[in-house]
């Protein structure tokens, strides 16, 4: 009987297959003390486990193609540096030496204790680290208690299938790629576990959280992955296979449909030229930037590179990883946004233990935080600058409550410009400064913070929440962000027309600016750039190319004008069904 479990989708599409079922992770480790004369070659049994699943790892690092996402080959290098760590060998190995223990209960003696510390963290993404801990202590303890030691999954076996296990470490998922697996499924793992991050760049439809999924499906059934609604279907009857089969073959006709659109020009039916850019995040999202045909980056989020430390990223980190987003994305315009740590952002307590205080949302965040943490803020302005000479960069503050912190960024920046300039270290003095309108306070005032900056971001996602007055990541009150809300709307208008007043770009860079739904409002509203995820962005171009800026235009001026809720909600609903009609009023 066709049955449906639920879990955490972690990236798109839908995936049809026989499933594999990948055996339980946990090994039978017994506890049995080594004989006095076997200790030295029980340590040296450990090292060798320990050496082998490096070497192993070491030719999957050497199997990736050369046009996989850079993020690959950083995980399996985060994992042989574990291996490499002595924290990892040199207790164990006192364990063997001292107590008698054989190696792999040692180690996992070790594993559990450093798993203990993890568990201890609030941090939700440090606490999926752990999971990194136990791929690599299970790749060890494969080598010492298993047969069937690093053998590699047969490779027929797994073309077309679909993945299930309790939990799959980042290596495997390079392996899915590269045995033709369709999608996966874990019982375990989180939408931010390394797993996810790397299945989401690599494009495999997967769904992670599904409890229990091993005791419902069996090894070589059909299993279909609705990597869109985190739904994974067993033994589906023909109606829902012949559903499912219809939509696989519409995206992949679709998806060939909207390639067609990379090189097109973005522009309304009646000749409004939008600019298109690309929200990025992790180095794999700028080749895909480029990949679209993005007409630029218009939100790059640093955060990625102060996360998982407690020292300051340096000037010459930021700087290397600005090039390289500039030299990928090669000629387009690249907008860095400044550090926006704090929020729903956090890093590790060593790096900064401010922000945390009462409601993190409305502590020292973003460019607070940077004013305050100037060896966190400093080297990143440096680098910024310093990038201004290889290509068009533009620098963009976040969460600007008041024109004094635009103001006071802006004097950092023109100091390190004539301290650059004396050096003869090259730079763009034209290099733009923008800021984003997070607060309402600032959409209120945008046409203040418009005569001290070059051009102005909406970050919706934040301006939501404050206008709102709701926590972003609160469940509880999650029924409340909304982005047509009639108030909401009209902080986004009045930011739009102090732009155009002020004659300086205005986009808008938040989840809002991908949602198709909302595309024809805010063209009619007069929005002329928005810079979404590269994964979304053909699809926007497509409903811009298809709308009349004309016809929007007079609904978008009504809604935001009508000051009855149902003639709003009638005027919206118009715009985002596509449904061009006559307003009776
Ligand atoms: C936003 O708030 O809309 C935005 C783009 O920034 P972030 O989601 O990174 O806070
Ligand atoms: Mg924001």
């Amino acid at each position: 009987m066709t049955y449906s479990l639920h879990g955490v989708a972690v990236s798109r599409g839908i995936a049809i297959g026989n499933v594999h079922i990948l055996a339980h992770q946990e090994f039978d480790v017994r506890d049995y003390l080594v004989d006095a004369g076997r200790i030295d070659a029980e340590v040296a049994r450990l090292r060798v486990a320990i050496q082998a699943a490096a070497t192993h790892l070491r030719s999957m690092r050497d199997k990736i193609p050369a046009h996989a996402p850079h993020d690959i080959a950083a995980f399996i290098d985060t994992h042989l540096l574990m291996l490499a760590d002595t924290a990892l060998a040199d207790e164990p190995i006192r364990l063997i030496r001292e107590r008698r223990f054989n190696a792999a209960w040692a180690l996992k003696t070790q594993r559990d204790a450093i798993v203990a510390v993890f568990d201890q963290m609030d941090d939700p993404y440090l606490r999926t680290r752990r999971d990194d801990v136990d791929h690599v202590v299970n790749r060890i303890l494969r080598g010492l208690v298993s047969d069937e030691a690093f053998k590699p999954p047969d490779e027929q076996h797994l073309q077309g299938a679909i993945l299930l296990a309790d939990d799959l470490a980042p290596a495997d998922a390079l392996l899915m790629q590269h045995f033709g697996v369709v999608g996966f499924v874990t019982e375990g793992g989180g939408p931010t576990s390394h797993t996810s991050i790397l299945a989401r760049s690599l494009g495999i439809p997967g769904i992670v959280g599904v409890h229990h999924a091993r005791r419902f499906a069996r090894d070589g059934e059909v299993l279909i992955i609705d990597g869109n609604n985190g739904v994974v279907i067993g033994e589906p009857d023909q109606r829902t296979l012949n559903h499912y089969r219809r939509r696989l073959s519409e995206r992949r006709k679709d998806s060939a449909a909207l390639s067609k659109l990379k090189r097109a020009p973005c522009v309304t039916r009646d000749g409004e030229s939008i600019e298109l850019q690309a929200n990025v995040e992790l180095p794999s999202d700028f080749a895909a930037a480029r990949e679209v045909g993005a007409n630029g980056v218009g939100l790059y989020r640093t955060e990625f590179l102060y996360m998982n430390r407690i020292d300051a990223p340096t000037e010459t980190e930021h700087f290397d990883a600005y090039r390289h987003l500039v030299e990928t994305v090669a000629g387009v315009p690249v907008t860095i946004r400044t550090l926006d740590i704090g929020g729903d952002k956090q890093v590790e307590a060593g790096l900064t233990a401010r922000g945390r205080g009462g409601n993190p949302a409305l502590a020292l965040r973003a460019v607070r935080l940077g004013l305050k943490e100037m060896h966190l803020f400093l080297p990143q302005i440096r680098a910024i600058v310093r990038a201004s000479a290889l290509g068009p960069v533009r620098m963009m503050i976040p969460m600007l409550s008041q024109v004094d912190e635009a103001l006071q960024v802006i004097e950092i920046v023109r100091s390190v410009q004539s301290e650059f300039s004396a050096a003869n270290v090259p730079f763009d003095p034209a290099m733009p400064v923008g800021g984003m309108i997070e607060t309402p306070a600032a959409a209120a005032f945008a046409d203040g913070f418009a005569q001290v900056l070059d051009f102005l971001s909406i970050g919706t996602n934040d301006l939501i929440q404050y206008a709102m007055a709701i926590d972003r990541t609160n469940d509880e009150v999650n029924y409340l962000y909304d982005p047509l809300n009639p108030g909401v709307l009209r902080l986004i208008a009045m930011t739009i027309k102090a732009g155009q007043r002020a004659k300086i770009p205005v986009a808008m860079c938040g989840e809002m600016a991908g949602d198709l739904s909302c595309t024809r409002l805010l063209i009619g509203m007069g929005l002329r750039s928005f810079s979404v995820h590269p994964s979304i962005l053909l699809e926007v171009k497509r409903v811009i190319n298809a709308t009349a800026f004309a016809e929007v235009q007079q609904l978008a001026e009504k809604a935001l004008k009508a000051a009855d809720l149902e003639r709003f909600k009638n005027l919206v609903r118009q715009l985002s069904l596509g449904v061009e009609t006559t307003d009776p009023a």
